[in-house]
């Protein structure tokens, strides 16, 4: 029985897989033999000719090509988007010496948040104590607001250029306009402002009619602090009005962290019951965010100490000796030669120089570790820098550390 090669991402057929291929997906050979090397020749194939497997256990489940050092090997992914493989499939993946397994890139155009049939069901059922929130990174509204920032270049500050809260919001919606849910393009259905509600209705329901979908909103705040109670959270938006979310299931992008030191940007997505005649809010993120003037994502306030005073020098080092810098909070994955994929902190260039900064920001040993394990594959690309937030015991010294270790990189590279 043949497996088919297919084009990955069009899914193009191309041709089944001969006797002996097919042998090679189905069987696992022996590191260093003939018979493994042969088999290694035909994944590096399917690798670089970007072809997935389609399985032979109801032609539907993929299998994908990775590679390590040491060798090429297959693997499936178990998601909600992707077909699974049926009970009994023979297909059974080439076991890596201890490597992690393949984390999700970033590569949805669509998102489809939640099915037809939940018209029916009734809404604002809490299905979630906010209280309970935790962290979801695979979560698929942050997904959709991490590939937001990347088009939109939210994620970047170059040349340390100043910015304004006008003109991160403009940004923002471009980079909407290149996504879709249910297919309606999202800059379409962002909103940044309460005000705006009435407006939101006439443009959900002209969806609902013109393509008969349920209607899915996003509403966008950047607020300095906020508070989860038990069944809804608050905050002040930028306009100081207070508003209040209730029975939104809230994914918080730093579980730890405060909630008082901001600023975040708060995105809920948002419903109208057409019978009922009101709206609801089933699920919310937030993310911190720099400042209201820069809405890059971070993951700490750590990281937003630290990006500021990254963008603090680059904008001095720019007006005051033409040094040129980029400032990248990386939005993806960045793959190693090795096939690992790793996600530092920052990525900065300075002239012609380029480096990773790692904000050390706990003091765990499970934390330490994790660290320990991705800074060397982070080091086959660039050099990397860490800075240990754990050192400095005030806010004073631990502001005056950051400077200086910024002010060092800049005088370095600069
Ligand atoms: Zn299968």
């Amino acid at each position: 029985m043949a497996y088919q090669i297919v084009k990955k991402n069009s899914l193009r057929f191309v041709r089944n897989t001969t006797e002996i291929e097919t042998k090679y997906i189905s069987k696992p050979y022996e590191f260093g033999t003939e018979d493994w090397k042969a088999q290694q020749l035909f994944f590096t194939e399917l690798k670089d000719c970007k072809y997935w497997i389609k399985c032979s256990c109801n032609n539907n489940a993929f299998i994908y090509i990775r590679t390590t050092s040491k060798k090429y090997y297959l693997y499936s992914l178990e998601a909600d988007s992707r077909p699974s493989h049926e009970k009994g499939c023979k297909f059974k993946p080439v076991l890596n010496d201890g490597a992690q397994p393949p984390k999700k890139r970033l590569n949805d155009d669509d998102f489809v948040f939640f099915r037809k049939t939940s018209q029916t069901k009734t809404p604002n059922k809490p299905n979630a104590d906010p209280k309970q929130v935790k962290r979801v990174k695979d979560n698929k509204l942050y997904s959709l607001l991490r590939h937001i920032a990347q088009d939109a270049n939210l994620n970047k500050v170059i040349g340390g250029t100043r910015s304004s809260y006008e003109e991160q919001k403009e940004n923002f919606l471009q980079g909407a306009a290149k996504r879709t849910i249910n297919g309606v393009p999202v800059s379409q259905i962002t909103f940044m402002n309460e005000s705006q509600l009435s407006k939101v209705r006439k443009v959900m329901l002209s969806y609902e009619t013109k393509n008969n979908v349920f209607p899915t909103s996003l509403l966008i705040w950047i607020a300095s602090e906020y508070e989860i109670k038990d069944s809804y959270f608050t905050f002040k938006d930028i306009n100081r009005n207070e508003q209040k979310i209730k029975n939104s299931n809230v994914s918080l992008h730093h579980p730890l962290g405060s909630e008082k030191k901001g600023p975040f940007l708060i995105a809920t997505l948002c419903k109208f019951d057409n019978r009922e005649r009101k709206f609801y809010y089933p699920q919310s993120y937030i993310v911190p965010i720099v400042s209201n003037e820069c809405w890059m994502y971070v993951d700490s306030h750590y990281e937003r100490l630290m990006a500021q005073s990254l963008i603090g020098r680059a904008n001095y080092f720019k007006s005051n000796s033409q040094i040129y810098s980029k400032i990248i909070k990386p939005a993806d994955l960045i793959e190693t030669k090795d096939g690992d994929l790793v996600l530092p902190d920052f990525e900065l260039e300075i002239k012609n120089s380029h480096f990773f900064i790692e904000v050390m920001g706990m003091n765990s040993w499970a934390y330490r570790e994790r660290k320990a394990d991705v800074i060397p594959k982070m080091t086959k690309i660039a050099p990397v820098f860490e800075f240990d937030a754990c050192i400095p015991s005030t806010e004073q010294d631990l502001s005056d550390s950051i400077f200086n270790f910024c002010i060092h990189k800049f005088r370095e590279f600069g």
